[in-house]
């Protein structure tokens, strides 16, 4: 999509925010351990590039996306860091691995047969074992198919480096650690069997690393919690305050006196009570801001203004205390006067995570970055 320059809409990602995040993790990771920063999805929305930078700028070793694509335009952009794609790669493009020493996790041997059917003489594919204690996405089920993967391995050291082990937890965001305790015994028998242990060993998301210390491993996987946000929602406190990198702001573009008993937006779902001041905004669902978030608000002048009927594919309206000029700052997440509205907020209002919200953000809303030293 063409992002709207010449649209007051816009998102501030703050570099300082991130590489404060990060360097707070790192304060608390053991030394030797190795913090890889998770920036799939276009880095959760705030952009793959730049949020790559600032890892690193702030001591992270590595890079994890999701697929293939986010590691090439890594590479194309000349970060040379370890990248490890956590999604399962298309066994065809293991030379394409080899050549740009990108790292993958494989599920299955069967994977490492077809793989080896592509590769040529010399190509050799970086590979991290990816074990199922429960999360039920991808990898071995069983310590036993682990001990003939670990076997295949061994025999084809010429395709294959055995790079690094890892798993996935499901639940390491609850209170309740029942379940995340079924998987680290798992993950425990599985290393059992092991002959010899790769590289990196890895077990933890933000969440893991920020609730669970002892849980092992020589590298974190720091996703979420890199951007500022809590992967919990509300549900548990971070050990430190996160800071929030992503704010979303606009302006407004049309103000009116609307009289009682005339409505707004698509089916008419909404009837002034009294004579209202109503501001139009230059966003919509195409914007990432959920069409499900009518009746939540946004701030202007530091006040709540609740979004007044059905948001629209490219505008909304909100209900202002007063008149307001047209060109009034709006924000619809991030700070105004005394008062804040967080990705967890609009996650709440919108019945989902703040993770979709940040990656939904679509393109037409251009990206400006603060504190960039580069910039
Ligand atoms: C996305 C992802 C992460 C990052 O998780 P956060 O909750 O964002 O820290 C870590 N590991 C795997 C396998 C993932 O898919």
């Amino acid at each position: 999509m063409n992002a709207g320059i010449h649209r007051p809409t816009i998102i501030q990602v703050d570099a300082q925010a991130i590489r404060q995040n990060i360097q707070q993790e790192r304060l608390r990771m053991q030394s030797g351990t190795d913090l890889f920063a998770v920036i799939k999805a276009n880095g959760y929305g705030h952009g793959l590039l730049h949020v790559a930078r600032y890892a690193l700028e702030a001591g992270a070793t590595g890079f994890c996306v999701a697929i293939l694509d986010e590691a090439l335009a890594l590479r194309e952009a000349g970060f040379t860091q370890p990248i490890l794609i956590l999604g399962i790669v298309a066994p065809q493009y293991a030379p394409l691995l080899a050549d740009q020493h990108i790292s993958v996790a494989v599920g299955s041997q069967q994977w490492l047969e077809k793989a080896d059917e592509f590769l040529q003489d010399g190509q050799k594919v970086r590979v991290h074992l990816a074990l199922d204690t429960g999360m039920g996405r991808i990898g071995l089920q069983e310590p036993a198919e682990l001990e003939r993967v670990e076997a295949f391995l061994i025999q084809h050291k010429l395709q294959f480096e055995f790079e690094g082990i890892f798993t996935h937890f499901a639940t390491a965001d609850e209170l309740d650690q029942t379940y995340f305790q079924t998987q680290v015994n798992r993950f425990k028998a599985f290393m059992a069997v092991l002959k010899q242990k790769p590289r990196y060993v890895h077990v933890a998301n933000s969440a893991t690393s920020l609730w669970h210390k002892a849980c092992g491993g020589n590298m974190i996987r720091f996703g979420i919690a890199l951007y500022g946000m809590n992967p919990s929602g509300r549900v548990l406190s971070a050990p430190y305050p996160l800071s929030p990198a992503l704010t979303l702001e606009s302006a407004l573009v049309f103000v009116k006196e609307l009289k009682k008993g005339r409505s707004v937006g698509y089916g008419a779902t909404y009837t002034a009570e009294n004579d209202e001041w109503i501001g139009t905004v230059p966003i919509g669902y195409a914007d990432g801001y959920p069409r499900r978030l009518q009746g939540f608000h946004v701030l202007v002048d530091g006040n709540y203004c609740e979004i007044v009927g059905r948001i629209c594919m490219d505008q909304l309206m909100i209900r202002l205390p007063q008149s307001y000029p047209v060109g009034t700052k709006v924000v619809l997440v991030g700070k105004s006067g005394q008062n804040a509205i967080t990705m967890v907020d609009v996650a709440e209002a919108a019945q989902t995570i703040s993770y979709e919200i940040a990656c939904g953000f679509s393109s037409r809303i251009p990206r400006n970055y603060l504190h960039d030293q580069k910039a």
